[in-house]
């Protein structure tokens, strides 16, 4: 018999896969099986399918390309929207329209091929453009949401001002409103300039970020360096399970072999209690859990 994720497939031609592993879709490769994963691949797909799941009742997550993820040991009960095939960018003068399944590198070399920038800062983060903007992702000081124009998200059209674009959060992430697509303002540049800036950026990071499995920063800089807190514990390289605060930047929780999902979050949980304990300090996470967590997270 057909399972109704599968009724809901045939309904909106949307390519569905049920019971599937999520470890094969986040950075951290840790945590359990969703009940279905759907793979819209227009904005009429996307609006259509978040509209016949409210309908039917099934609780969804929307997911990109997993970096600031950590899905539960147990899976995810409900479906997930990958948007891996919602994609397609296109330019007007400074303008550039990408779909929330657009990697951040390929927009960022779309750009660079127009001679349009100011998103250098973006370069090196793993995301989707709709994760980017439902997380205002950012770094040295900037965000995504500085150059977006509007955002369509399956509730509707927002101007910028009306994105609740903040640190690391925007109404999208807020309100489970699944990013469709994005216009960012960008600016005339030289390539060869844009070229530079960008692999300036990459430099950075390579020596100041950690190889291997991780989510970036696990933690928020909210007023303080989360990192420079951590690393005042004397947490570099502690480890529970698989999981190990970084000897590089204590911010990073690396996965080694073997890690689970229940290894990482324990470690999260260490680390907020040692922090709070020794400096008072009650660090709050930029990853998002998906899921169901002994803690009580959950998504
Ligand atoms: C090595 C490394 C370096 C990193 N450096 C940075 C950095 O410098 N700055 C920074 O901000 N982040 C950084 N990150 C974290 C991460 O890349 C960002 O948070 C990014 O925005 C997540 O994008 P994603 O496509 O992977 O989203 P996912 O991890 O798939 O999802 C993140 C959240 O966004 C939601 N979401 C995803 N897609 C959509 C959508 N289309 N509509 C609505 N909600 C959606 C998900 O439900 C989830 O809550 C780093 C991560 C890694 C692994």
């Amino acid at each position: 018999m057909k399972t109704l994720y599968e009724k809901i497939s045939e309904k909106l031609g949307v390519n569905v896969k049920i019971n599937e592993p999520l470890s094969g879709y986040t950075s951290y490769s840790t945590g359990g099986n969703a009940d279905a994963v759907f793979f819209p691949k227009t904005e009429v797909e996307a609006r259509a399918l978040t509209e016949e799941l409210r309908d039917n009742g099934i609780e969804y997550a929307a997911l990109g390309n997993g970096t600031n993820v950590l899905v539960s040991d147990d899976g995810y009960r409900g479906a997930i929207i990958s948007t891996a095939e919602l994609k397609g960018i296109t330019i007007s003068g400074s303008v550039l329209k990408a779909h929330s399944g657009d990697k951040l590198s390929e927009i960022l070399d779309c750009a660079l091929y127009n001679s349009l920038g100011g998103i250098e800062f973006l370069c090196g983060i793993p995301a989707t453009l709709g994760g980017a903007i439902a997380m205002n992702a950012g770094c040295f000081g900037k965000s995504i949401g500085d150059f977006v124009l509007y955002v369509t998200s399956a509730s509707g059209i927002y101007k910028r001002a009306e994105c609740g674009f903040d640190y690391r959060t925007s109404r999208f992430s807020e309100k489970n409103d699944l990013v469709i697509s994005a216009c960012l303002n960008l600016e005339n540049v030289e390539y060869d300039l844009s070229e530079n800036k960008s692999e300036y950026f990459k430099s950075l990071r390579r020596t100041r970020q950690p190889r291997g499995k991780s989510c970036g920063s696990v933690f928020k800089n909210d007023g303080y360096y989360a990192g420079k807190v951590i690393e005042s514990c004397m947490l570099k390289g502690y480890s529970v399970g698989g999981a190990r605060v970084s000897d590089k930047h204590a911010n990073f929780i690396i996965a080694e072999k073997g890690a689970t999902s229940s290894d990482i979050s324990q470690l999260i949980a260490h680390i907020k209690s040692t922090v709070k304990q020794n400096c008072g300090v009650e660090l709050k996470e930029e990853i998002r859990y998906l899921g169901r967590f002994s803690d009580g997270d959950d998504v």
